[in-house]
Parts: structure tokens; sequence; C-alpha cells
């Protein structure tokens, strides 16, 4: 149940914020006009809400970061760390040694994801986690006598980390200018993003189109120089981008064709996102190496992992060492709080809810609440995922003659504000709007997450005069 108790502050909101500014570094932010307007400072949190230390109860359309997935405030978890930290709080899993949590986890894994999914190296994080997907492709063709297949092949506008080989993997140009070099022989195809770029083909057409250009990439590369493709299912971070059905079947082919790991970033996917455990098993294809962090712990905790197909498991265990690792892989706690809450996602039928159930609803009621706001041109989404792309015009009944906003990102900006003034969590990228709600979230608190939606896309629509 949700009690709508005070926030716990020690400090006054102007108290917090003056050390913050002093002191702290926020990620991905213009520090000097955020210091010069102040964060909002979060006391507090339980199931799909947030309190913030002036008081205000926030609904958390986005999950945290895409991945408080049980919700806030989970006592299941707190006390499977609590137990942990005092049985074992760390021991490492380098020289011969393991410990129960990682060995309960890898188990538990071996059981929810896809069949031939049956070993796990642990990270910290879906960062490192891509770092390691980099390292076990390189070492996997090694090990197959063809050190030549080097190259690996993402998408523009992908997400895949802010490690520098977890920025290179990604398609994102605003992080790629803050960087001297990246990691080399990594290359870029377009992204599935239809709205923006499908001109008047089909969504079908233009998801084929995309995926053949991993081809043409291949055959301009050599196939015997190609190591891996990655891309995330439907990409998060980039606006919540679903390709089309055409899409992923037709880069499956093509990685098969000319024996390349297909390499699923399921970070944000992963768990439930979609009502599948996994969201490539929404989209029908089946990877070779799966990256998975945020909803593995529901955020609880920092943890991240890599999944083996056994071909890929077999040539990295029977060929000497791997030399690769972290201080924290396997991390005792984090282990016991991903073992507490993937019991409670399976046992408590929280990712079947999201498939049958509140996913559902959910898309329907957004849909609806949407459906004759001038602004809303698509909403891309399924299970508790969702992208509003806010347009200019959003085109005739096939989405023809569609126009987006000349100056990208701006209106987004007002929505998001307009979110923000009425306590609601709902992230924008350029001008798309992206929910990402908890899991349990009730009926009832969808419709008023919605209704907060529509509120704020209305009055970004009366400010910018449509
Ligand atoms: N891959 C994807 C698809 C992501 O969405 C993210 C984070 N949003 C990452 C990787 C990186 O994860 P982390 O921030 O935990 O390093």
């Amino acid at each position: 149940p949700v009690t709508a108790a005070a926030p716990r502050v020690a400090r006054s909101t102007a108290e917090y914020r003056v050390l913050d500014a002093a002191h702290h570094l926020h990620p991905f932010s213009d520090m000097g006009t955020l210091n010069r307007t102040g964060s909002r400072v979060i006391t507090r949190a339980e199931g799909v809400y947030l309190w913030d230390s002036e008081g205000h109860k926030i609904i958390d359309g986005m999950a945290g970061l895409w991945c408080v997935n049980v919700g806030h405030a989970r006592k299941e978890l707190a006390e499977a760390a609590y137990r942990q930290m005092l049985e074992l709080p760390f021991y490492n899993t380098f020289f011969k040694t393991t410990h129960p949590p990682v060995i309960e986890l890898s188990a538990l894994l071996a059981e929810v994801t896809p069949p031939g999914f049956n070993h796990f190296f642990y990270c910290n994080s879906g960062s490192e986690g891509n770092d390691t997907v980099l390292r076990i492709v390189y070492q996997y063709w090694l090990v197959k006598g063809q050190p030549s297949k080097k190259y690996v092949i993402s998408r523009t506008n992908g997400y895949h980390g802010s490690t520098i080989a977890g920025a290179s993997l990604g398609g994102m140009g605003y992080m790629h200018e803050q960087m001297p070099s990246k990691v080399e022989h990594i290359v870029h195809i377009d992204q599935p993003y239809w709205y923006g770029n499908g001109g008047d083909l089909s969504p079908e057409a233009f998801s084929l189109n995309c995926a053949r250009q991993l081809e043409a990439k291949i055959l301009e590369l050599g196939a015997e120089n190609v190591a891996a493709f990655i891309g995330e299912p439907f990409q998060g971070a980039g606006g919540v981008i679903f390709p089309a059905s055409t899409y992923w079947p037709e880069i499956e082919r093509i990685c098969r064709k000319y024996d390349i790991l297909l390499c699923a970033d399921e970070v944000i996917g992963g768990f439930g996102r979609t009502g599948e455990w996994f969201s490539h098993e929404y989209f029908g294809f089946q990877p070779d190496l799966l990256t998975m962090a945020k909803g593995l712990t529901s955020g609880y905790v920092p943890m991240g992992a890599v999944g083996l197909q056994d071909h890929v498991a077999a040539a990295i265990i029977e060929n000497g060492e791997f030399n690769h690792g972290l201080t924290y892989s396997g991390h005792p706690v984090a282990a016991a709080v991903a073992v507490a809450n993937l019991r409670l996602l399976r046992e408590g039928g929280i990712v079947e809810r999201v498939k049958t159930d509140i996913g559902p609803y959910f898309q329907k009621t957004l849909r609806a609440a949407l459906a004759d706001s001038p602004l809303v041109g698509d909403i891309a989404g399924t299970g508790l995922v969702a992208g509003i792309q806010l347009a200019q015009y959003k085109g005739d009944a096939q989405g023809l003659g569609r126009q987006r906003f000349a100056n990208g990102g701006e209106v987004g900006t007002i929505c998001r504000d307009f979110c923000f003034e009425n306590d609601l969590v709902m992230r924008a990228t350029g001008d798309r709007m992206l929910l990402s709600p908890p899991f349990v979230i009730t009926h009832e608190e969808v419709d008023e997450l919605v209704g907060k939606a529509r509120r704020a896309i209305d009055l970004t629509a009366q400010r910018i005069g449509t």
C-alpha cells in the first residue's frame, strides 16, 4: 500500500541545493545551468510514486531510469540485501572462488532466459555489459581461428552506454563529439526510425531497407572482417523507436548468412518490459549474446550481466584464460537482490501481468487518451513502454505528409517542463515523450499517469499555439 507520509528530510531544499551545486557533478547535465536553477531533491519512493524534499508526490512514469520494474521500496529486495550483507558482504569470483548467491543467480538466469542461454558473465552496469560483449566477441573469433573478424556494426542513435566502448558502440553524435577517438572497428548503419526518416515508404518497407543496410555494410567491409552486429531490439534512450515486424527477421537472416554474431542489448527491454521476458522474444529473433542490467535487480543495486548462447560459451570455456573481469563481477549482495527480484517477477506473476493485463490496459488507455491530440503524430510501444511522437502535422491515416518540428527538441522540452510542474516524470528525447512505468502500476495509477501526460501535452499545444 502506498502511504503519503511526509518525506524524511534532514536538510532544507535550499541547503541540499547549495551542497549539490558545490560538490556534485550530474551525469548528462549542463552543470552551470543546473546549478543556477537547482535540482529537484528526491527523498523517498514507494510503489510508482516519488516524494521530493518539498513534499510533492510525483508519479514515476519512467521507473527511475527504466529500471525499477518491481516498484519502489519492495521489502523482499531490501531484506535480501540486508541478509546477504550480514552473511557475506563481499567476496570475489576470481582465483578459483565462487559463492552461493552468484551460483543461484546463474542457475535462475538460465531458467528465465530463452533456450541456449546457459552461461552468464557479470559486471556492474549496462555499459560494462557491452564492453564485455565486445571482449567476448573478439575472443570468440580468435578461438575460431578467424582473427580478421573485428568489425562490429551498430546503429546511429542507438544507446549502448557511456564507457568509451559503450559510447563508441552507441550512435549518439553528441557523445562522439566529446571524444577525441573512439574504439576502433565499430561502424554504424541507419536506425529504423520510420516517423523521421521513412518518407513515403510504408513502415514495413522502410524497416526492411534499414535492415538491408547491414548486408551492404558487411559486403563493403568483407564478411571475413565482420565480427558482430549489436542493437537494442527497440531503441530506448533514442526515443522508444520500434522497428516494423520486417526488421529483425531480416537482420537475423543476414547475420546467419555471413556468420556474424547477433547481440541483443536488452538493458531496457529485458525482464518483462514488453510483456515477454526479453524484448527479442517479442520481435521473434534469436541472438547469440544478451546484454542485461537495469531490470536484473530492478535498479535496487547496480548489476549487469551478459548471457552467452551455448556455442559462444563453449568457445570461451574451452580455450584457456579469458582476460576480463571486474572486482565486483557477481557481487554477492547484487546477486542476492537479483535472485529476489527475479523470483518476484516470476513467482509473483509480475511479468505475466504486463503481458496479459496491465500492458494492454496501458497501451489502450494511452492511445485512446491521445487519439485526438493535434500534437501527437504517432505512438510506438507495447507492454509498459511507449514513445509518443510530438509533431507539427501528424499526416493522413497512413502518416503520409507527416511533419516533425523544425526546431527538434524544443517542443519536447516544453512538454517535459509541464510534466515536471505537474508531478509527472515523463522523459523527452527530442520531440518524443517516453513512458516506461514500474510493472506494479495499478489500473487507477495508469489512468492518473495517462491523464497527466495528456494534460502536459495539451498545455504544450496551447503554449506553442497549435
Ligand atoms: N544499453 C542500453 C540499451 C541502455 O538503455 C543503457 C542505459 N540507459 C545502457 C546500455 C547503459 O547502461 P548503464 O547506464 O547501466 O551503463
